[in-house]
C-alpha cells in the first residue's frame, strides 16, 4: 500500500507529467538482465560495482535476480552541471573497497547520457588489472551521446531500456536529490522545475 495524498494518490502522482516504464516493466526487464547476466558469467568471478546514489535501486533489485555468487561494491562519482543537465566532467571522489583484480567486473550504472561518466570509469578500472569490465546501465539515451561507450576488449554492453531524450525521474533517478524512490520511471511536469 501507498502513502496516500488527500486526493487518494500516491504523493508523486501530482508531479508526474507521464509514465515511460512502470514498476512492472521495470521488473520484467531486471529479470531478464540478470538471466542474461548469469548466463555470460557462469563458473566465473563477478563483482558487481554500482554507481552510487542513481544505481543502487536498480543494483539492488538486479544483484537478487542474478543466479551466481557476486560481489556488490559502489563508487561514488562527481559531476559539476546543474540538476537536469551534464556538465562535461566527471571524477571518482569515492572509491571500491573490495580488491578486483583478475575479477569479473560489470559496472551497474542508472543512465549513459553523453557517455562521459561512463568513460571515465572504463578509464578508472582499466588501470586496475580486472579479468574483464562490462557495463550494465537500466537506460541508454544514445541520442545525447558525445563519447562512445569504449569497452575494454572482452567486456559485454547490457542496457534495459532506449530513453528518448528526456530528463526522466524515479527508480533511483533524481531531480535536486528528490524523487529516487518513486517505483516507476516517469518525466516530471514543468511546474516542479520552476
Ligand atoms: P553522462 O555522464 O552519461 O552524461 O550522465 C551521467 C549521469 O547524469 C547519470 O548517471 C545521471 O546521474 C545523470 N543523468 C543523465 N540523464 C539523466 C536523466 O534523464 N535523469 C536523471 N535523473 N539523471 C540523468
Ligand atoms: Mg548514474
Ligand atoms: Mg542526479
Amino acid at each position: 500500500t501507498q502513502e496516500q495524498t488527500e486526493e487518494g494518490g500516491a504523493w508523486h502522482e501530482m508531479a508526474m507529467e507521464r509514465v515511460l516504464w512502470s514498476g512492472e516493466d521495470i521488473k520484467k526487464r531486471v529479470s531478464e538482465l540478470a538471466e542474461q547476466i548469469t548466463r555470460d558469467f557462469s563458473g566465473k568471478s563477478l563483482a558487481v560495482v554500482g554507481v552510487a546514489t542513481g544505481a543502487v535501486i536498480f543494483v539492488a533489485d538486479l544483484v537478487r535476480e542474478i543466479q551466481i555468487p557476486v560481489t556488490l561494491d559502489f563508487v561514488r562519482m562527481k559531476s559539476y552541471g546543474n540538476s537536469t543537465t551534464s556538465s562535461g566532467k566527471a571524477t571518482c571522489i569515492a572509491d571500491i573497497s573490495i580488491d578486483v583484480k583478475d575479477k569479473h567486473v560489470l559496472l551497474v550504472e542508472d543512465i549513459i547520457d553523453t557517455g562521459i561518466t561512463v568513460s571515465t570509469l572504463v578509464a578508472h578500472f582499466g588501470v586496475k588489472e580486472v579479468a574483464s569490465f562490462s557495463v550494465c546501465t537500466l537506460l541508454d539515451k544514445p541520442s545525447r551521446r558525445i563519447i562512445p561507450v569504449q569497452l575494454i576488449p572482452g567486456g559485454k554492453f547490457y542496457r534495459g531500456f532506449e530513453c528518448p531524450d528526456e530528463f526522466v525521474v524515479g527508480y533511483g533517478l533524481d531531480y535536486a536529490e528528490l524523487y529516487r524512490n518513486v517505483p516507476y520511471i516517469g518525466v516530471l511536469k514543468s511546474h516542479v522545475y520552476s
